[in-house]
């Protein structure tokens, strides 16, 4: 048992009264008919799987029957944020894991990449 923060209630409840409804931040197409079938299939079907930090919309179901959005890491399950629909989340997998400085890598002489 562990508890989830509705962001519409405004304290921890248990997490059976919550359901999980996918990816959050998917936007609709403005313009449905001039898309190309690819990207509407890709509106309807494809969503990410992120080994990190990722962005879910849930819904208190058993509760004030509001939809949120949760910042949730997909390895540790650790519930890093709620936030409220319409709302940007402060926490994503930039400012998780911020870029690196890339190395070039050096090749020994007469090897080909
Ligand atoms: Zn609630």
């Amino acid at each position: 048992m562990f508890y989830i923060y509705c962001p519409y209630c405004g304290e921890h409840r248990e997490e059976e009264e919550f359901h999980p409804k996918g990816q959050a931040h998917i936007e609709r197409p403005k313009e449905p008919e001039a898309c190309s079938d690819e990207e509407w299939g890709n509106y309807l079907f494809f969503r990410d799987n992120p080994r990190g930090v990722h962005h879910e919309m849930w819904v208190h179901a058993v509760g004030c029957r509001k939809f949120f959005n949760m910042t949730r890491h997909t390895v540790s399950y650790e519930i890093l944020e709620t936030y409220k629909m319409g709302e940007q989340p402060s926490i994503t997998a930039d400012s998780q894991n911020p870029p690196r400085e890339t190395v070039p890598v050096s090749h020994p002489e007469g090897v080909r990449a």
